[in-house]
C-alpha cells in the first residue's frame, strides 16, 4: 500500500504516482506520438522544463515528439538559445490525439488555453508541476509544492527513467531552476536545489553565459521603457495592513513608443519589488484595451496567491498573478480590496 500521507497537500508525489509516470513513458509503443505543453506566456521554468524533458525523451528514443504552448508561437528573446527549440510547433500543429500528453508548470487547465482538449484526447495525461494550488487535472499528477521549480520534478522523472543528463537537457533544466529561484536567492533554494544545480553544471553548461542571455540582456528600448515605467511607480505605505504596497503599470502605447514586445515587461517586477517601504509589489501590464496581466510579489506579510485566486488567477504564496479587466485603476482597486484579507498571521 502507498503511504496515505504521500501525495497529500504540501507533500510530493506518492511512489505510486512516480511508478505510473515511469510506466506511461516506458510502455509507449514504438510509433507513439508524445505532445508536450507548457503554460501560456511561458517563462523560463515552463519552457526550460518542457524542452529539457523533451530532449530526455528523445534520448530514450521517442521520435514523434512535439512541444508547444497556447497563444502566439513567439518565444521570448531570452529563451531563443535554449537547446531543443526544434521541438516547438505552433499550437495548431500539436498532435490532435497523442498517446501521451505532458503538461509543465501549469497550476490549472485554464493555463493551457485552447490546448486543454488534449487532456481528453490523449491516451494518458501526465502533469508535472510545483504550484500548491495545482488542481490535479491530469490522469497522473506529479505535483510537488515543495519543489523550487517544475524542473526539479522533471529531473527526478528523467532520473527514474534512466536518462543520462547531457548539456542540452541540463541547460533547459538550469534555466528553469534559476528562473524560479531568482538565481538561487528565494526561500525555496534548499540544499537539494544546489545539489541539482551542481549535477546540471557538471555537464559543462556555462552559467555565466546562460544568466547573461536569460536575465541580463535587453534591448536599449526596453532599458528606456523600464525607466519610464519605474518613474511612475506609486508607494502606498498604509496598504496591505500597513505593510505597504508599491505598484506601476505599462500600457500598449508604452510598448509601441519604445518598439518593444510585451514579454520584455516580465522582468519589471524584479525592479519594483526592491522597494524597501513596501511588502507587496504589483506590475499591471496592458494586453488589450481593457485587459491587464498582473504580476504580484510579497516579502512575507501577504499571501498574494490568495489575492490572485480571488481575482481569477493563481500562483505561489509570494509570487502570483491574474488577468484584470477595466482600467489600471480598476485593477488596482480590486487588488487593494483583497490585500487585507490575505495577510499572513505573524
Ligand atoms: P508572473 O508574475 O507572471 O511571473 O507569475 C508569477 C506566478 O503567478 C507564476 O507562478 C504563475 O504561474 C502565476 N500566474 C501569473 N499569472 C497567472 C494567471 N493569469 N493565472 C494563473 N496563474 C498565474
Ligand atoms: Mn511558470
Ligand atoms: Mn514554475
Amino acid at each position: 500500500m502507498t503511504d496515505p500521507a504521500a501525495g497529500a497537500a504540501g507533500t510530493g508525489p506518492a511512489e505510486a504516482d512516480w511508478a505510473a509516470a515511469v510506466a506511461a513513458v516506458r510502455d509507449l509503443p514504438a510509433d507513439a506520438q508524445v505532445q508536450l505543453i507548457c503554460h501560456v506566456n511561458p517563462d523560463g521554468d515552463a519552457l526550460g522544463s518542457m524542452l529539457g524533458f523533451g530532449l530526455g525523451l528523445r534520448q530514450l528514443g521517442v521520435r514523434q515528439l512535439r512541444a508547444t504552448f497556447p497563444g502566439p508561437p513567439e518565444v521570448p528573446e531570452p529563451f531563443r538559445a535554449l537547446p531543443g527549440l526544434d521541438l516547438l510547433v505552433p499550437e495548431e500543429d500539436a498532435y490532435p490525439a497523442p498517446h501521451l500528453v505532458v503538461c509543465f508548470d501549469a497550476a490549472s487547465e485554464s493555463r493551457l488555453g485552447g490546448l486543454v482538449d488534449r487532456l481528453a484526447t490523449a491516451g494518458t495525461a501526465l502533469v508535472l508541476d510545483h504550484h500548491a494550488s495545482n488542481t490535479r487535472f491530469g490522469g497522473i499528477n506529479l505535483v510537488d509544492p515543495r519543489a523550487a521549480a517544475t524542473s526539479v520534478v522533471a529531473e527526478e522523472l528523467l532520473a527514474r527513467l534512466g536518462v543520462r543528463l547531457d548539456a542540452g537537457i541540463a541547460e533547459g533544466l538550469y534555466v528553469a531552476l534559476t528562473t524560479d529561484t531568482g538565481s538561487f536567492r528565494f526561500e525555496a533554494t534548499t540544499p537539494a536545489v544546489h545539489e541539482l544545480a551542481a549535477r546540471l553544471l557538471a555537464t559543462g553548461i556555462r552559467p555565466g553565459d546562460i544568466s547573461r542571455q536569460v536575465f541580463d540582456t535587453r534591448p536599449f528600448g526596453a532599458v528606456r521603457l523600464f525607466g519610464e515605467v519605474m518613474c511612475r511607480a506609486r508607494l502606498e505605505p498604509t496598504a496591505a495592513g500597513g505593510n505597504g504596497l508599491v505598484w506601476t503599470y505599462a500600457t500598449l502605447d508604452d510598448l509601441a513608443r519604445h518598439d518593444q514586445r510585451p514579454y520584455v515587461l516580465e522582468a519589471l517586477i524584479d525592479s519594483v519589488r526592491c522597494t524597501a517601504e513596501a511588502d507587496v509589489s504589483c506590475v499591471v501590464k496592458q494586453v488589450r484595451s481593457d485587459e491587464w496581466a498582473v504580476s504580484m510579489r510579497s516579502k512575507g506579510a501577504v499571501d498574494v496567491s490568495r489575492v490572485a485566486v480571488a481575482l481569477g488567477g493563481g500562483g505561489h504564496t509570494f509570487a502570483a498573478g491574474f488577468t484584470g479587466r477595466g482600467s489600471a485603476d480598476d485593477v488596482m482597486a480590486s487588488i487593494r480590496a483583497e490585500l487585507d484579507k490575505a495577510l499572513i498571521e505573524a
